[in-house]
């Protein structure tokens, strides 16, 4: 009766066993491989960038895309505070610090007239960012025309932050290939996955095979091992890009599935006053990998917290929108530029955000229930249009 519903469950296409039979029967069972050259082939082809580097993770990738910027000790790195905290943690690998630079209410995505003000502020100091890493949250592209004139202003370089937002688009282009760098991320929870992996995607292809070294432990030419430079063991194995290339042929129906399971949501939802949903800007498309809203208590008679525990009563997993990382105990003394001068945008979307279940294997039914029990808790109060 009450069966669990999930966030965001891996749901298989079918052609993933194939390709894993593939790597089984040649007995490719390694890094490196067929599967992993053909699925950075496939990945590039699909976003529309010259080159793919497959990866172990996303963060792995964020952390080879900072170095090979120059990223080192001492120096600074914008990024978005609105994200997981996988987004700044290559940042301190490096021994860089980060400054988180707020979102604004359209996108939920970094704020240019917050970033703008945080370069003025360094560039008076002397000290500009070697780089700065905006996040594409929920599956919607953040407003990168604006952001990229500030960036191309003061000559610095974007790491595009695209673990969510595989398949989404800004303007004609596909997310994660707006900045110098973009990356992706195949954990279990997004909208393809290879259980874990992630991307690195560009169209400097020299940089890209700078990571393919660093990643493979940087071993120099030689018969014998030697090493020159230090290295990681960041490559994705042969089987698991065997699940991602599975993955990424039914990926436009995965984003169609869950764009499918927001509209239920929203024209359940929407009229209800003090519910704000995502908005989705006309600059793109969002996959809508999670359907995000915002509750208001005093008009909704409940906060999200109270929300997501009763959801959890009922089996239902829910989760709030991600705290923000310049109130993480881990960034404490950290800068953090807001929307506006005295008020935080992402601090209110933690506030009052949640995220509803949204996976593509998502039956109707289970989302009745879902909505259902929203409808209960939440006041029924009709907006007053206008
Ligand atoms: C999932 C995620 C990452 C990290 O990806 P992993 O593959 O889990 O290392 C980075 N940034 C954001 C915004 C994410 O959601």
């Amino acid at each position: 009766m009450n069966t669990r519903i999930l966030l965001s469950p891996p749901h298989m296409g079918g052609f993933e066993r194939q390709f894993v039979g593939e790597a089984f029967d040649t007995n490719w069972i390694a890094p490196l491989g067929p599967n992993v050259d053909a699925f950075e082939q496939e990945m590039a082809a699909y976003v529309g960038s010259r080159g793919a580097v497959a990866l172990s993770s996303g963060t792995a990738a964020i952390h080879l895309a900072l170095r090979l910027l120059g990223v080192g000790e001492g120096d600074l790195v914008f990024c978005s505070s609105l994200t997981f905290v996988a987004s700044a943690n290559p940042i301190v690998y490096q021994g860089a610090k980060p400054v988180f630079i707020d979102s604004e209410p359209n996108t939920w995505n970094m704020s240019p007239e917050a970033l703008r003000r945080a370069f003025e502020d360094h560039a008076a100091q002397g000290k500009l960012p070697k780089a700065v890493v905006i996040v594409n949250l929920y599956g919607q592209s953040a407003d990168f025309k604006p952001l990229l004139r500030i960036c191309n202003e003061y000559g610095v370089p974007i790491v595009e932050d695209a673990a969510e937002s595989l398949g989404a688009t800004y303007y004609s282009k596909m997310s994660g290939t707006l900045g110098k760098f973009g990356i992706f991320s195949f954990n279990g929870n997004k909208i393809i996955t290879t259980s874990g992996g992630g991307m690195l995607v560009s169209d400097d292809l020299a940089a890209l095979e700078k990571a393919r070294f660093w990643a493979t432990q940087a071993r120099d030419r030689a018969r014998h091992y030697q090493h020159s430079e230090m290295g990681y063991n960041y490559r994705l194995s042969n089987i698991l890009a065997g699940v991602g290339r599975g993955q990424l042929k039914v990926l436009e129906n995965r984003i169609q599935l869950r764009r499918d399971i927001f509209k239920r949501y929203f024209e359940a939802l929407s009229r209800i006053d003090g519910v704000q949903f995502m908005p989705e800007m006309d600059f793109g498309r969002s996959t809508r990998w999670l359907t995000a809203l915002t509750v208001d208590k005093r008009r909704c008679g409940i906060s999200a917290g109270e929300l997501i525990n009763v959801l959890a009563d009922r089996n239902i997993e829910t989760r709030p929108v991600w705290k923000p990382l310049h109130l993480q105990p881990l960034f404490e003394g950290c800068a953090f530029y807001p929307h506006e001068p005295g008020f935080s945008v992402s601090d209110q979307l933690f506030e009052r955000g949640i995220c509803l279940p949204s996976g593509s294997s998502l039956t109707t039914e289970d989302q009745m229930r879902v909505i259902n029990l929203l409808k209960a808790c939440l006041n029924r109060t009709v907006k007053v249009t206008g």
